[in-house]
């Protein structure tokens, strides 16, 4: 039987949210990527099962497991790459969520071995860089990968795993959502400006110009319209 629709703002509740409005924004591929939150009562990680789109993502995809990966609440199964999750977490106590996605404009940007260039005025998440997890493992399915990329994530906002997709964080679901959104659109940004000629060196150096989205108040903002539209699209049945 379902589940009964959770309270709104509770984890279960953001996670759905926040697969439906990546799910209206190119994110899927076409089932795979996941959007975890840290559980308030500090019980482990909500996390959204394997093997479902992020369009039809309901509540009864989402799950409670422990930091071992461990089943606490919900039917599960989690994702094989709940590491990704779990670690991160662990690693930063200013997150509370995780994205991991497979979009299509970050990992050709990745896979060109380019730095991404935040020239645009969505791009300031990304001012200070945004590093790769080069190695070769497929899937981060084991505590020591995922520690390996929260290494390598370090305090930034969202990392390419080259070859594989992106992780980005936030202090909500609606900031890391967001920042995974921004950052799929700054990299077509950067390969439309490759299509016309590349981007100017002067705007090579990040946080110099044309950057002013870094606040998490900016991402909230986006987030509101971006919930909004999702709404609009649900009423309109389009
Ligand atoms: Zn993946």
């Amino acid at each position: 039987m379902p589940t009964a629709n959770p309270p709104h703002g509770t984890p279960s509740a953001d996670i759905v949210t926040g697969c439906h409005v990546l799910g209206t924004d190119d994110h899927g591929d076409p089932v795979w990527g996941h959007v975890s939150a840290r559980d308030p009562g500090g019980r482990g990680v909500w996390l959204k099962s394997g093997g479902r789109g992020f369009d039809e993502v309901s509540y009864d995809d989402v799950a409670l497991i422990d930091f071992d990966g461990a089943l606490r609440e919900g039917t599960g199964p989690p994702p094989r790459e709940y590491p990704l999750h779990t670690e991160v977490l662990r690693a930063r106590p200013d997150v509370n969520s995780v994205v991991h996605c497979h979009p299509p404009y970050s990992i050709a940007l990745a896979a060109t071995g380019q730095p991404l260039h935040a020239f645009s005025n969505g791009a300031g998440p990304f001012a200070g860089g945004v590093p790769r997890f080069e190695e070769p493992v497929g899937l981060v399915q084991t505590a020591e990968l995922g520690a390996a990329v929260a290494d390598r994530l370090g305090d930034a906002r969202g990392l390419f795993l080259v070859g594989h997709g992106i992780i980005a964080v936030g202090s909500s679901v609606a900031t890391a959502v967001t920042t995974a959104i921004l950052l799929e659109r700054a990299c077509r940004l950067q390969i439309l400006a490759a299509s016309a000629g590349g981007v100017s060196p002067e705007l090579h150096h990040p946080g110099k110009r044309y950057v002013h989205a870094e606040s998490d108040g900016y991402l909230l903002r986006t987030w509101e319209y971006l919930v909004r539209r999702l709404e609009a699209t649900t009423r309109s049945g389009t």
